[in-house]
């Protein structure tokens, strides 16, 4: 991995979550959230492992109603990575995920009822050590907050909420500035780091679709990343969860911050392509997806720019009019017919393992 050029991260007091350690030293974490109806314990099942697999180390999953919080003790009996309950209105619902052996509470400040609702969640919180998140988002904020500037109201939203957990001596917490603007979203967390130790979780909420949605939460993450600040992140997508997972671990590894995947370098193509790049870097980077993190394949369309890519790759291959030059370690191993390119790739990929 290059060097980093990310300033240092800046310590932050550290939770542990379910066993997953969050800020101070700890790498930062990639959350992501399921999609089904809670209730429905198979489907939550489903998704909650193919999110371990994907690479998440924290799932949040929406508790919302009665059926939802009967189901959760099903759902972490069967679960191995810690679980968070996501808690709106009613913190009845707060106290039945406790009961049912949650690792985490995401509390909204902005919905979750009276000073008297909090301190009986944080006192339930505290007798079973499950950290809480102050989950602040700009959309949802409480009406006392509603004439100030948005930025200034997340600040002030999370940190009256901080204050009420300081008096009742709760300090197993963790914050989330949210907000759909990912600029405000930079500007929120960045004072939060100024002002305040309690952990941070990074997000753009509401982002958008799988290609929207990962730009514009990359956009506020990695400049806070770069800057030191976050200790957990979810990119939030109208997308299957799976690839909230990816696209985090690939921001992360872009900025040399945690491990994630083999890198595909796949040329953009253009007029010049001998082969189908587009369709053949996807496929690539399916069966690539098992290779240690620091191999690189390189599919390259053409033999202007490719022989060069291809040959500072482990694998490469660069297409010329009938034939697929494939490179090793920076070797020309063979070139071979076209029709013969998806099979050896196949066996080649196979060896990198
Ligand atoms: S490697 Fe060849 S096909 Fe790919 S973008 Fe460059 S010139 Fe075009």
């Amino acid at each position: 991995m290059s060097e980093s050029v990310t300033k240092p991260r800046i310590l932050t007091r550290q939770v542990n979550i379910g066993g997953v350690s969050v800020g101070g030293d700890a790498p930062v974490r990639v959350q992501s959230m399921t999609t089904t109806k809670t209730g429905d314990v198979e489907a939550t099942l489903t998704q909650i492992r193919e999110l371990a697999t994907a690479g998440a180390e924290i799932v949040r999953v929406t508790v919302n109603d009665d059926a939802a919080a009967d189901a959760l003790p099903k759902i972490i009996a069967e679960t191995k990575i810690p679980l968070v309950a996501d808690i709106h209105y009613q913190h009845t619902l707060a106290l039945r995920a406790i009961d049912a052996g949650i690792a985490k509470l995401r509390i909204n400040p902005g919905n979750i009822g009276s000073k008297d609702n909090i301190k009986e969640v944080v006192k339930a919180a505290s007798d079973a050590g499950v950290p809480i998140r102050i989950g602040v988002n700009k959309g949802s904020l409480h009406k006392r907050y509603k004439d100030m500037e948005p930025v200034a109201a997340i600040i002030q939203s999370a940190t009256d909420e901080l204050e009420l957990f300081d008096q009742l001596n709760f300090k197993d917490v963790l914050v989330s500035l949210k907000s759909s603007e990912p600029m405000e979203v930079i500007q929120a967390c960045r004072q939060w780091a100024k002002i305040s130790d309690v952990p941070q979780h990074l997000g753009v909420t509401e982002a958008g679709t799988l290609l929207a949605g990962t730009s514009r939460s990359v956009a506020a993450m990695s400049v806070l990343l770069a800057e030191g600040i976050g200790d957990t992140i979810r990119i939030s997508l109208a997308a299957d969860p799976v690839e909230e997972v990816n696209a985090a671990f690939h921001m992360l590894q872009a900025l040399g911050l945690r491990d994630g995947f083999a890198r595909v370098v796949a040329c953009p193509t253009c007029g010049r392509a001998e082969v189908d790049v587009v369709a053949l870097a996807a496929k690539v980077e399916k069966l690539a997806k098992d290779l240690p993190s620091d191999k690189v394949v390189a599919v390259m369309g053409c033999i202007v720019n490719g022989p060069g890519e291809a040959k500072a790759a482990d694998l490469g291959i660069a297409a010329g009019k009938s034939k697929v030059a494939i490179y090793r370690k920076g070797e020309l191993l063979c070139s071979i017919d076209k029709a013969d390119l998806d099979r050896v790739l196949m066996e080649e990929i196979e060896r990198l393992k």
